[in-house]
């Protein structure tokens, strides 16, 4: 039999339909956009959605409170700012995600220190953290990524033992659970993200979530001008920003918010189906799952490639042979953040050296992750990926 050719190479693609489109949205969001167009009640001033939001949202996390921010980034900044973080302070963070973790850090005057992560899970790797805790350190902020929950126990009990505050960055991790426990309020303070891609979005927003009521209090300060919320409304008792989120975004958020439990359903047991599909296939391996993870919002898939199972090809020949077959919703991850020349431009001398970081250095070559929405669809839609990767592994045999 003559080899199938690849559609890198001029063949024809596995799959041509298109994977489910994201965002999704009905006549939930119609409804509610529509309403605050006709109330003219355009801001949280005046209108009552993203009052509602917060609420309904603190409550699907398990917190007391919530504040909404026009973005995750904003919300890691007023995190840290809550707590006093500022000049001459360190965050100790991982080096494996989205820029924002760090530059909230160095955006409120602080420094952030990296720590490896574990290959297992992607985390910061706890055994790791406290060789970096100096006596310059305030805060642990770990990131949930993919919305799998940092393992906070062994996080919590270093903040406890150095006297830390703990910062989740928990903007892939809606609805996410440690140990039964649904993170964001786990440590002091957890920042969530709804931007276009996320797993529940309005476009652009963000939120802070928190079970203690003097964050609370600083944080509603600090988005609204540094208003306080039983001061006259030109009391201002510092300084703040205008972080308020607009009642388009609370009135499309409450709509998401209803979605978001079934929808986390179907990716979860899309995610499972194909981890077993997987199963059987060397050279591109699912992280392992961990029994303290009770639920995992499934914002990424993530997949470890190695090319000695594919002919020697590289990780990134492999994403474009991949992408040509039809599978698009995918990508090689993260650029490690000392890597990148915006926050290595802030790193002393000798920090950010790539040999302090193996498993992040691992992480950048090999990593393939999924996106959320191609895990919104149905078994058939699996079943092509694994059929594509499959396709790829005999072509490069
Ligand atoms: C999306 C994201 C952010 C930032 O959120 P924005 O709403 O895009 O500003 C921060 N951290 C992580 C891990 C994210 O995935």
């Amino acid at each position: 039999m003559m080899k199938e050719q690849l559609a890198i190479d001029g063949g024809q693609p596995l799959r041509t339909a298109p994977f489910p489109q994201w965002p999704i949205f009905d006549e939930k969001e119609e409804r509610l956009v529509l309403e605050v167009l006709h109330s003219g009640n355009w801001g949280i001033l005046s209108g009552d959605k993203v009052n509602t939001f917060e609420q309904r949202f603190a409550e699907f996390q398990g917190a007391q409170f919530a504040t909404c921010v026009p973005n995750g980034t904003l919300a890691l900044e007023m995190a840290l700012r809550a707590l006093g973080i500022g000049p001459g302070d360190e965050v100790i963070t991982t080096p494996y995600t989205f820029i924002a973790t760090a530059s909230a850090a160095l955006m409120v005057g602080a420094k952030p220190v990296f720590v490896d992560i574990d290959l297992q899970s992607y985390n910061i790797d706890p055994a790791k953290i406290e060789a970096a805790v100096t006596e310059r350190t305030k805060a642990i902020m770990p990131v949930h990524l993919a919305g799998r929950p940092a393992d906070l126990d062994a996080i919590l009990d270093i903040a406890k033992r150095h006297n830390l505050k703990v910062v989740e960055d928990a903007c892939q991790a809606w609805g996410s659970e440690w140990q039964g426990h649904r993170v964001g309020a786990i440590g002091d303070l957890g920042a969530f993200s709804f931007q276009a891609s996320k797993n529940i979005t309005a476009g652009e927003g963000g939120a802070v979530v928190t079970n203690d009521p003097e964050l609370h209090e600083m944080c509603w300060s600090l988005h609204n001008v540094g208003r306080v919320p039983t001061g006259a409304w030109y009391q201002h008792e510092r300084i703040g920003w205008n972080l308020r989120m607009t009642e388009w975004q609370g009135a499309v958020l409450l709509a998401q918010l209803e979605r978001l439990s079934e929808a986390t359903k179907i990716r979860d047991a899309n995610a499972r189906y194909l981890m077993e599909a997987l199963d059987g296939v060397v050279g591109l391996t699912p992280l392992p799952e961990d029994p303290r993870v009770t639920r995992h919002s499934r914002h990424l898939f993530i997949m470890r490639y190695e090319s000695e199972a594919f002919g020697g090809h590289s990780r990134n020949a492999f994403m474009q042979a991949l992408r040509a077959e039809g599978i698009e919703p995918c990508s090689a991850g993260y650029v490690p953040l000392y890597r990148s020349p915006a926050i290595a431009a802030t790193l002393a001398e000798g920090e950010g050296d790539p040999s302090a970081y193996p498993a992040t250095e691992v992480a950048a070559e090999q990593t393939v992750w999924l996106f959320q929405y191609a895990l919104l669809g149905d078994r058939t839609d699996m079943d092509t990926i694994v059929d594509a990767v499959l396709k790829i592994q005999r072509a490069w045999a």
